[in-house]
C-alpha cells in the first residue's frame, strides 16, 4: 500500500536492539514514520542478554570462517557509537554506559597466545594501533587479572556499552517521537495476489533476531512463515548464550578483559560473566551447572571474582548465518527489507545497520560494503 505522503511508512518487525536502531535512525533522524512491532515485551530478546563490548578485534579480525568484509563492517560500526551513544543521551537525558577504554585480550594457555597472534597479525597489516603486553604488564594495567595471565594484546579498536541501558534510551527517545508508533502482537502482514502487504505500510523490515523466518504471513485463510517468500531467511541459526553477573568487590577488573571463550565485563558496579555458545540452543533459562563453571573461570581469571555474590543469572540466543555476519538489505519481495543474523556483533552493529538500512530505503547509495552483506551474498565459508 502506498503512503499518502511522499515519504514511506516503515512497518519494522521486531523490537531488538537491530529494529529499534532501524526505528530510531528512520523516525528520529529521517523524520520517516515507523510501525514498531513485536510480539513480546520490546528490547528483552538477545539485545537484553548481551553483554555490550564492541569487540571488532577480538570477533571480527581472524574469525576462521567469517565474512571476507566483516571486520570492515565492524570497524565502521565501532566508529559510529561514540556519536550514537551521545545523541541518544543527550535525546533522552541519559547516558547509555559508552566506555571506550581499550579492551584486554589474555592467553593462558598456547591456544589462546596463538589466536591473539592472529588477531595480532591482522590488526599489523592494516596498519591497527594494537599493544602486545607480557603478563606483568598486563597486571599493571589491570591488577585484577590472575598471575596465571601469561600476556596478550591491550585493543583500542574494542570497548563496551551497557546494552540494556541503550535499549531503554531507544525505546524513551521512539516513544517521545510523533513519527514512532509501537504495536504488540503479531504484525498482520498478508500476501496478496502474490504481493506481501502490512495495511498502512510502503515498506517492511524484518528484524526480528533468531526468528525471523517464522514470522507468519497470512494468505487465503492460512498461515504461512516468512521464509516463504525469502528462502535466504533459512539461512539464519541459533547460539544460545548463558551468563551471570556478579558484584564487582575489591579484586574486580575495570576493563573488559577476554580469555579465549570467556569474558568479564564491568558494568555499573557489577561484572558480567559470559558466556556460553550453544548451537540451536533457544531455551531463555540458565542452567546452574553450567552458570557455576563460568563462574569459576571467571575467577580463574581475575581471583577477586571468585566469591563474589551473584546478581543475576540469565540466557539468550544470538541469531547466526553460514559466514557469521548479518544479512542487511532488499529481498528478492518487493518492499521487504532484512536486518538480521547479527551473531555476536548485534550490539556493536546496530548503528551502522540501521544507517544501511535507512539509506536503502529512502533511495540513498549506502555504498559497496553494505552490498556485501546483501542476504543474497554467496557464502564462501562454513565454520
Ligand atoms: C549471551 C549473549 C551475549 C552477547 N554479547 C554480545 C556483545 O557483547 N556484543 C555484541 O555486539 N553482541 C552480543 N550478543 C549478540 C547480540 O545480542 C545480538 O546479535 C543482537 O542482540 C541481535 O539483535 P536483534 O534485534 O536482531 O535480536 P533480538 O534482540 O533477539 O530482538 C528480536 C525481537 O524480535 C521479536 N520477534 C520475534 N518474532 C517476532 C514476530 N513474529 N513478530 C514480531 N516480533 C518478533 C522478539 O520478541 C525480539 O524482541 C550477545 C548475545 C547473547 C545471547
Amino acid at each position: 500500500m502506498s503512503s499518502s505522503s511522499s515519504t514511506p511508512r516503515v512497518g519494522i518487525i521486531g523490537a531488538g536492539i537491530i529494529g529499534l536502531s532501524v526505528a530510531y535512525e528512520l523516525a528520529v533522524r529521517r523524520g520517516v514514520r515507523v510501525t514498531v512491532q513485536d510480539v513480546r515485551p520490546p528490547g528483552r530478546g538477545a539485545s537484553w542478554a548481551a553483554a555490550g563490548m564492541l569487540a571488532p578485534a577480538f570477533e571480527a579480525a581472524a574469525e576462521p570462517g567469517v565474512h571476507p568484509r566483516l571486520f570492515e563492517l565492524c570497524l565502521e560500526g565501532a566508529a559510529l557509537w561514540p556519536e550514537f551513544a551521545s545523541e541518544l543521551a543527550a535525546r533522552t537525558g541519559a547516558s547509555v554506559g559508552l566506555d571506550e577504554t581499550a579492551s584486554l585480550a589474555v592467553a593462558l594457555d598456547d591456544a589462546e597466545a596463538a589466536r591473539l597472534a592472529r588477531i595480532a597479525g591482522t590488526l599489523a597489516l592494516k596498519g591497527i594501533a594494537h599493544d602486545g603486553l607480557t603478563g606483568d604488564q598486563m597486571r599493571a594495567v589491570e591488577p585484577a587479572l590472575s598471575a596465571e595471565v601469561r600476556g596478550g594484546l591491550e585493543l583500542s579498536t574494542d570497548f563496551r556499552v551497557h546494552n540494556r541501558l541503550t535499549v531503554t534510551a531507544l525505546l524513551k527517545a521512539l516513544t517521545d517521537s510523533p513519527k514512532a508508533t509501537f504495536a504488540n502482537g503479531p504484525a498482520p502482514l498478508r500476501s496478496v495476489g502474490g504481493k506481501l502487504v502490512l495495511a498502512g505500510h510502503d515498506t517492511i523490515v524484518v528484524a526480528a533476531g533468531w526468528e525471523s523466518a517464522s514470522v507468519k504471513v497470512e494468505e487465503n485463510g492460512q498461515l504461512y512463515s516468512l521464509v516463504n517468500w525469502e528462502t535466504a531467511l533459512d539461512e539464519i541459526d541459533c547460539h544460545g548464550g548463558q551468563m551471570l553477573s556478579v558484584k564487582a568487590g575489591e579484586g574486580a577488573p575495570v576493563r573488559v578483559v577476554r580469555a579465549g571463550n570467556i569474558y568479564l565485563v564491568p558494568r555499573r558496579g557489577e561484572v558480567v560473566i559470559g558466556a556460553t555458545m550453544e548451537r540451536d540452543r533457544v531455551i531463555d533459562a540458565p542452567e546452574a551447572d553450567v552458570i557455576d563453571a563460568l563462574r569459576l573461570a571467571g575467577g580463574a581469571l581475575c581471583p577477586g571474582l571468585a566469591d563474589a555474590p551473584v546478581v543475576e543469572s540469565w540466557a539468550g540466543v544470538r541469531p547466526g548465518t553460514p559466514d557469521h555476519a548479518p544479512f542487511i538489505g532488499p529481498t528478492s519481495t518487493p518492499g521487504l527489507f532484512v536486518a538480521a543474523g547479527h551473531y555476536r556483533n548485534g550490539i556493536l552493529l546496530a548503528p551502522v545497520s540501521a544507517r544501511i538500512i535507512a539509506d536503502q530505503i529512502l533511495g540513498i547509495s549506502a555504498g559497496d560494503l553494505a552490498a556485501a552483506f546483501s542476504p543474497h551474498r554467496a557464502f564462501a565459508a562454513t565454520a
